[in-house]
């Protein structure tokens, strides 16, 4: 872990230094060496959360982009007690998660009911073949109206299959911690393929990663996510019923804008 509480306070780790962990109370040792990025580790249980993944780098440097009081937040379910350790938690109670490791789609179903409200990020420069399959079935890709924006029939074909079936959003990342200079690298962008799918296609749309860290700093991302699953939904009203529960969140925050163009526009009044 990132945070421990140290006399109360959400700490970093340091050489030498002790702290409870915020989810089951237990003692934190700083672990501080050269090999791993410096965390916390549980001094007796293996760990209290077995959704924890062992954070890389990227993990990191991705956690980093937000406030700190929005990171590795302790998530408990009131109904079974169980509790999760939230990667990030925006104020607009979005979470999203960054997964670096292989994940079976069952545990990733379970996941996404209990977050409910959640996007994924994924580590898409783990495996080479993720980036190369993805470059491979762009060709197949179908422009939408809006720029940025494309259809994706064979799913298979661009991305792994483990992601295919979620219910939320998710984000892929396939640059990870390299640096790239060349500006029109696609890599510098993120993709984010949206979980319904209009006569077996999905949508797919290419964000800036800055776009994407503001947009969830100022609620926007929740609005965006709504007006895509929106106009897809119209198309699916078979489909009502299983609107995802992020819908409910993103109404508070609906009035002001509109989705035009791939831009956020002011609603006009009439
Ligand atoms: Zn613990």
């Amino acid at each position: 872990m990132k945070f421990a509480l140290v006399c109360g306070k959400k700490t970093e780790a340091t050489k030498g230094a002790k702290g409870i962990c915020p989810s089951c109370g237990s003692d934190l040792v700083a672990k501080c060496g050269k090999f791993k990025i410096n965390h916390w580790a549980h001094k007796r249980i293996r760990n209290c959360d077995l959704w924890w993944e062992n954070e890389t780098e990227w993990h990191r440097s991705w956690k980093n982009n937000f406030p700190v009081e929005w990171q590795e937040i302790v998530l408990p379910d009131e109904r079974t007690h169980e509790k999760h350790i939230a990667d990030v938690r925006t104020s607009y109670d979005l979470m999203i998660e960054f997964q670096h490791s292989h994940i079976d789609p069952e545990e990733r179903t379970k996941r996404e009911k209990f977050y409910k409200n959640m996007v994924w990020v994924v580590d898409g420069a783990r495996l080479k073949r993720d980036y190369h399959r993805f470059l491979k079935g762009k060709s197949n890709f179908r422009n939408t109206e809006k720029k940025g924006y494309y259809f994706v029939y064979s799913l298979e074909e661009c991305f792994p299959s483990t992601w295919l079936g979620s219910s939320v959003p998710v984000i892929f990342d396939f640059r990870g911690t390299e640096s790239i200079s060349d500006i029109n690298d696609m890599r510098n962008s993120l993709y984010c393929l949206f979980p319904k799918r209009i006569d077996g296609e999905a949508i797919l749309a290419a964000i800036e990663r800055d776009t994407f860290i503001n947009s969830t700093i100022d609620g926007k991302l929740l609005l965006w996510i709504q007006n895509l699953m929106d106009n897809k939904t119209k198309q699916e009203p078979q489909n009502q019923n299983a609107k995802p529960q992020i819908k409910n969140n993103i109404r508070r925050h609906e009035s002001q804008y509109v989705l035009e163009r791939g831009r956020f526009i002011k609603k006009r009044r009439f």
